[in-house]
């Protein structure tokens, strides 16, 4: 979709540009269009981000955010997904960030948001377990008042990046008596606390990008309890709606499907280009369809957390940002045919002469069946979706 833009608006996507083209690293969004990027990849560009004022444009002015306009901040998110920037770290930016601005005490707000906002602390996201993903509220993992402190114990899952956080916002029972929902507390978890044991898991595409954490009599000051005791599931309901609109992608999938027209215009099925194959056209234009109507829906809910309370529309943009995500994934993989069988190491994937569309395409489609599941499953968004929107 060609937006509008107003000459003030053109100005100021002119202006990100500039610092997303400019003084991102070219190598950096090199690696990041390929699905390569690296740990310090992401802590350059969020602390070159935070240097110009664009890592936390979401968060309140006070702590370094921006007052944009609904259409700026879209601006922002597509022009960084466009240009492949790799996008400040989701769980500083805009799950725990914004949760400590919204509720943490002053102190939690003057120790934490800067450090945040310049990955100075790298945020993991410790909530589900191994028998509390979809049903979050069941989670067993408990938080025992013991003096000053809480005293942590159980077992989180799935943690993403977890190899590399420095602290863990996570949801722990401190009222075992209560109603699931109502004895769950958020609590900030310092990861180099004794009794603490991190596992890899690696995934489907061989990649290592998500861990166990196992607690074992942990001590964690009671300061580090955000807000009130036992209303963690109300905070745990408003980072989740923020969640779902970051997973949702529109500036990434738009930039994959420019590629892809790219990539099938080179690729050949006899003597004809695959991007004129009757099928593979009349697939790839259904995923640009649904593109546009994705765009349009942003344009309408964008700002969707309201009172606290994930909007039912962060359902429905996660659900068909992570489908059209998925749909283009398997669109090149289709495109590359056998050569998708090559295996990428990191140089490969970084050689021009190596067709890395092709090799990484594989790698690719395994790696995204993961949107499907993390953010709260999409067969858990439709059922949102049947009931607060289509109130079936
Ligand atoms: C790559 C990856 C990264 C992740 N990163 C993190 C992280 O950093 N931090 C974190 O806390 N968690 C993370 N998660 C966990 C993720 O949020 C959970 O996997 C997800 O919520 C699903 O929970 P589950 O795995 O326990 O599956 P289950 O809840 O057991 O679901 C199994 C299947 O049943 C379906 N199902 C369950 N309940 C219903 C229902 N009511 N209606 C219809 N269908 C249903 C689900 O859709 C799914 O297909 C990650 C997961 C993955 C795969």
């Amino acid at each position: 979709m060609n937006l509008e833009l107003s000459p003030q608006d053109i100005e100021f996507r002119d202006e990100l540009r500039e610092v997303f083209l400019g003084k991102i690293p070219e190598d950096v969004r090199t690696r990041s269009a390929l699905g390569r990027t690296t740990r310090e990849d992401i802590v350059t560009t969020q602390r070159i981000l935070n240097e110009h004022g664009l890592a936390v444009p979401h968060w309140p002015v006070a702590w370094g955010g921006k007052d944009w306009t609904p259409t700026q901040s879209h601006i922002y998110t597509t022009e960084l997904q466009r240009a492949a920037v790799p996008p400040p770290l989701a769980f500083n930016v805009s799950m725990v960030g914004p949760i400590i601005a919204e509720f943490g005490s002053e102190e939690q707000k003057k120790k934490f948001l800067p450090a945040t906002a310049n990955l100075d602390i790298w945020w993991s996201q410790g909530f589900s377990e191994p028998e509390a993903g979809s049903d979050l509220a069941g989670l067993k993992t408990t938080a025992r008042r013991d003096g000053d402190d809480y005293i942590v114990n159980g077992q989180k899952t799935w943690t993403t990046l977890g190899q590399y956080g420095d602290w863990m916002f996570l949801l722990a029972r401190t009222d075992p008596e209560a109603r699931k929902q109502q004895g769950i507390s958020f609590l900030l978890l310092d990861l180099d606390t004794p009794g603490i044991e991190r596992r890899p898991i690696r995934l489907i595409d061989g990649g290592y990008e998500v861990n166990e954490f196992f607690f074992d009599n942990v001590r964690v000051p009671a300061q580090n309890l955000v807000g009130a005791e036992n209303k963690g599931w109300t905070y745990a309901k408003f980072l989740l709606g923020n969640e779902r609109n970051s997973i949702a992608q529109t500036g990434t999938a738009q930039r994959l499907f420019a590629d892809l027209v790219r990539y099938a215009e080179s690729r050949h099925v006899g003597v004809a280009a695959l991007a004129d194959d009757p099928d593979f056209r009349s697939r790839l234009y259904a995923v640009k369809l649904r593109l546009l109507a994705l765009e349009a829906t942003e344009l309408r809910v964008t700002g969707a957390s309201e009172n606290g309370q994930p909007s039912p529309a962060s359902s429905l943009l996660k659900l068909e940002g992570t489908r059209a995500l998925q749909e283009l994934s398997a669109l090149r993989l289709q495109a590359a045919g056998s050569d998708a069988l090559l295996v990428a190491d990191d140089e490969s994937a970084l050689d021009p002469a190596i067709p890395a569309a092709s090799a990484l395409a594989s790698e690719h489609y395994l790696n995204l069946r993961k949107l499907s599941i993390f953010g709260g499953s999409n067969e858990i968004q439709r059922g949102v979706i049947a009931k607060t929107i289509l109130g079936l």
